[in-house]
């Protein structure tokens, strides 16, 4: 069984204008260590799936199963544990909170988790150490640079070694420097085993995965094995 499967997503959006149509009906399944890329433009409602495949937001309709589960009765508190345990993210915009620590940051979802204090504290230091961070631990966010901050997002979204790791457009405030760094981890992780879904409008980026779904207008419109070969659900 695939490690996450999503049939018949669709999700709009009402707000102050005409209502978004941001997913229109998508079927997407992640195999167990895949690392797959989801690109297309922007608005293309890219980010609206990772949303709803992480639990972020309800679909109007479709359902998701986490490794077979069906997650559609999760309630909101299911779904912030599932994100604690199952699922990592990763923003654009790192999502760090501001006023705590670099080492408090990474921690947190572990203790939340019931993870007792030695054993996070031991997962800390090792994330940190191999995101190259160790002397950072006593930082605060706003003290480090923007590919140093997405590392420590990284840190803290695979403390509780999530079976899947969701990105959404990790590189997209970083410069060249940043985006070559993040994206090396992240294939890093993915020859460990990590199953990814990344989201990037940047193709070059999607490039680093093994299978690139083409998003357009609400839907997919491609789906490939890098290398030719087309996906199999
Ligand atoms: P992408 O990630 O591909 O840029 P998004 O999922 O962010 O696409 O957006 C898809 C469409 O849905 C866009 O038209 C966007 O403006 C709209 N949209 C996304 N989130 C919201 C929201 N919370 N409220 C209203 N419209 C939204
Ligand atoms: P990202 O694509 O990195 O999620 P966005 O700027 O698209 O960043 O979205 C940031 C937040 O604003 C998200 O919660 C998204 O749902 C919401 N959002 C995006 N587009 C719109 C929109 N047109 N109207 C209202 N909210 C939106």
């Amino acid at each position: 069984i695939p490690l996450l499967r999503a049939e018949g997503l669709v999700k709009t959006h009402y707000g102050e204008g005409a209502p978004a149509h941001a997913v229109r009906g998508v079927d997407l399944s992640v195999r167990h260590g895949e690392f797959v890329a989801v690109t297309g433009p922007s608005g293309a409602g890219k980010s609206t799936l990772l949303h709803l495949l992480g639990g972020l937001q309800r679909p109007d309709s479709g359902s998701i199963r986490l490794d077979g589960e069906c997650t559609d009765s999760y309630s909101e508190a299911r779904w912030a544990t599932e994100r604690r345990r199952r699922i990592g993210i990763v923003f654009q915009f790192f999502n760090l909170v501001s006023n705590l620590t670099v080492a408090d940051n990474v921690e947190l979802p572990a203790l939340l988790a019931g993870t007792g204090t030695r054993q996070a504290r031991a997962e800390r230091e090792k994330l940190l150490a191999e995101l190259g961070l160790e002397g950072k631990a006593r930082s605060m966010p706003g003290e480090l640079s923007g590919g140093e901050q997405q590392r420590v997002a990284l840190a803290r979204a695979l403390v509780n070694h999530p079976r899947l790791l969701l990105a959404d457009e990790p590189a997209g405030s970083l410069d060249s420097k940043g985006t070559r760094e993040v994206m090396r981890l992240l294939s890093r992780f993915h020859q460990r085993g990590q199953t990814i879904l990344l989201v990037t409008h940047d193709a070059r980026l999607a490039s680093a995965a093994d299978r690139v779904v083409s998003f357009f207008d609400g839907r997919i419109a491609d789906d490939a094995e890098l290398g030719g070969a087309p996906a199999r659900g």
